[in-house]
C-alpha cells in the first residue's frame, strides 16, 4: 500500500460491519471524528475517555446519524488502577466476546518547555497517559484481540515522535516510545491475526493543536473529519496483512 492509497481509500458504507473497535479519547477532537466515522461504516464502537459528558455526546451523535449503536467505557488513563483496566476488558468481553480494533488516540500535550526547565510531575503524567496507559490497555485487551479473526491495533504518533524538536519535551519522547511500543508488539504478534501500526494525523483543528500553536489561525487547519479515511483503512479489513508500519495522514 502506498501513502496515496492510504489517503484515498474510500470505504464502502458497511465496510466495518461486525467489527468491535475501542477508541480512547472518543469524546473530542480526532477520536470523536474517527468514532463517528467508524459507526457510520457499521462498526460497533466502544467509546472510551475521561469525560463522561463528552462520551455521551459522541454516543448520541452516532445514534442521531443512524450509526451502529456504540457503548461507553469511561477510563481516566491518568488515574486508572489495574482493576479499572480489568473491569473495562471484562465489560467488552461480556458485551461482545472479542475486540477487532483498538485505537490508542487519547494523549496529553503537557507543556512546551526546554528540557532544563521541564516540570518533572508533568513529564511523568505525559509519559504515563501517552505510553504506560496505552501499554496497560493493550495488555488487558490482547486476549480479546486474539479472539478476532482479523484484529488491528493502531497507535497515534506525531511528527515530533519521528524527529525530536526543541520544546516538545515529554510529548515528543512519549510519541517516540509509542512508535517503539508498536514495533515491539507488531513483531510479537507477527504470526497471529493481530496487526499493529502507527498513524500520525499531522495536523487537525483540535483543542490540543490550539494549545500547542496558540497563535495559529484555526481556520487554516483541516477539520478532524477530513482525516478519518486512513483510520478507517487501518482499523478495517482493507489493511489486513499490513503490520509494523507508521503512516502519515497527509
Ligand atoms: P484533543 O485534545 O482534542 O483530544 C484528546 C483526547 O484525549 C480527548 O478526548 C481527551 O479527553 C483524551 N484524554 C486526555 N487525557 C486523558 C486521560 N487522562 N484519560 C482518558 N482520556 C484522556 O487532541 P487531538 O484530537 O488533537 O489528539 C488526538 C491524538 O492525535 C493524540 O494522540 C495527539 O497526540 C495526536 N496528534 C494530534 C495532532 C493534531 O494536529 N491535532 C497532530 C499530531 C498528533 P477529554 O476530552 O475528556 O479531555
Amino acid at each position: 500500500m502506498t501513502p496515496s492509497e492510504l489517503l484515498h481509500h474510500r470505504p464502502a458504507r458497511d465496510e466495518l460491519r461486525e467489527r468491535v473497535i475501542l477508541v480512547t479519547g472518543a469524546g473530542d477532537g480526532i477520536g470523536r471524528a474517527v468514532a463517528l466515522a467508524l459507526a457510520a461504516h457499521g462498526a460497533t464502537v466502544v467509546l472510551s475517555g475521561r469525560t463522561i459528558r463528552k462520551l455521551e455526546a459522541t454516543h448520541d451523535e452516532i445514534l442521531a446519524a443512524d450509526g451502529t449503536r456504540p457503548s461507553i467505557a469511561p477510563l481516566n488513563l491518568e488515574s486508572a488502577l489495574a482493576s479499572d483496566y480489568d473491569t473495562l476488558a471484562a465489560a467488552v468481553e461480556k458485551n461482545y466476546g472479542r475486540l477487532d480494533g483498538l485505537l490508542h488516540n487519547a494523549a496529553l500535550l503537557g507543556q512546551l518547555s526546554p528540557i532544563d526547565h521541564y516540570d518533572v510531575p508533568t513529564w511523568v503524567r505525559v509519559l504515563h497517559v501517552n505510553v504506560t496507559a496505552a501499554f496497560a490497555l493493550t495488555q488487558v485487551c490482547l486476549p480479546l484481540l486474539h479472539r478476532s479473526p482479523d484484529a488491528s491495533v493502531l497507535f497515534t504518533s506525531s511528527s515530533v515522535g519521528r524527529r525530536g524538536r526543541a520544546l516538545w519535551g515529554a510529548y515528543a519522547v512519549s510519541k517516540f516510545a509509542v512508535e517503539g511500543l508498536a514495533q515491539v508488539l507488531a513483531d510479537e504478534t507477527s504470526s497471529s491475526a493481530i496487526r499493529v501500526n502507527c498513524i500520525n494525523p499531522v495536523r487537525a483543528r483540535t483543542a490540543m493543536r490550539l494549545q500547542a500553536y496558540p497563535a495559529e489561525d484555526p481556520s487554516t487547519l483541516p477539520d478532524p473529519a477530513a482525516l478519518v479515511g486512513p483510520y478507517l483503512y487501518l482499523l478495517g479489513p482493507a489493511s489486513r496483512g499490513v503490520s509494523g508500519q507508521s503512516f502519515d495522514c497527509f
